[in-house]
């Protein structure tokens, strides 16, 4: 169990690594089960053969390596990670059993921003600082405002599952993601890539991070072939 690997942002989101089953090893030798051969140490020829597979995109092999995350993050941000689908399995907090609590996203005031240009190739720039105080101020306002309505209704003796309707995507939930290791790089080419949304993005950048320790030699070569998953 590798309850030291967590990586915590400003806005409240972390990324934990619950447990893993991964390394580059494994790899090659689930590559080399073609011709019954098994190395116990990873060898100059194994690292290259860790490149010929991700550059002609030989992608099974890096189904073996598994992580097990446990995240904390905004259910914006939950709603676009469970998006991805293949190679990954999800749990979550149930807001049906469970009280929400009084905990949401407020970007701080450096991350306000507007776009500019068209939709799907958006640019961001920050605002006027008086603007960007007031728009979190609002962000925050708006919150408390559900959840107050949302413990209302819950003293009121309403079903948690239907109180629940009134909270914002900003609430913050938590769900345990498991995925393997080329699905990971899927996840990473599309969700750490500047076209992604920042806050999901930062938590991209940390599972990369992540990877980049347990399988370095499968990182590198997946940043040395266009950041593709195979
Ligand atoms: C910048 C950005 C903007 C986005 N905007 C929108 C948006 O406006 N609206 C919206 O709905 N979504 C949007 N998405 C989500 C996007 O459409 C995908 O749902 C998400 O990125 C997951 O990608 P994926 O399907 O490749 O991943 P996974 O579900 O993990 O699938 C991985 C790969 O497996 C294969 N695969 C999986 N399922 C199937 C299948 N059923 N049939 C065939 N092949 C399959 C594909 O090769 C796929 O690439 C956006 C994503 C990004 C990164």
């Amino acid at each position: 169990v590798n309850d030291e690997i967590k990586i915590s942002l400003s806005d409240g989101s972390f990324v934990r690594l619950d447990d893993c089953m991964a390394d580059d090893l494994s790899v090659v030798n689930a590559a080399r089960i073609s011709f019954k051969r098994i190395s116990e140490d990873l060898t100059e020829s194994d690292i290259g053969l860790i490149n010929f597979l991700m550059k002609n995109r030989h992608g099974t092999p890096f189904e073996h390596s598994s992580f097990r995350f446990h995240v904390r993050a905004p259910i914006f941000v939950a709603r676009e990670w469970f998006r991805h689908r293949a190679g990954w399995s999800y749990n979550e907090y149930s807001a049906r059993y469970s009280k929400m609590e009084a905990e949401w996203f407020t970007p701080s005031p450096e991350n306000i921003r507007t776009q500019i240009g068209k939709p799907g190739s958006y640019t961001f720039t920050r605002m006027p600082t008086h603007t960007s105080l007031e728009s979190a101020r609002i962000i925050n306002q708006s919150n408390k405002n559900s959840y107050e309505n949302y413990e209302r209704l819950v003293e009121m003796g309403v079903a948690k599952e239907l109180a629940r309707t009134v909270l914002p995507v900003g609430m913050f939930t938590e769900f345990y993601a498991t995925c393997n290791a080329r699905s990971l790089m899927h996840f990473c080419t599309l969700r750490a890539a500047e076209e992604a949304q920042k806050e999901i993005r930062e938590l991209a950048k940390a599972i990369e991070k992540i990877f980049s320790e347990i399988m370095p030699y499968t990182y590198n070569s997946y940043c040395n072939n266009g950041r593709q998953a195979p």
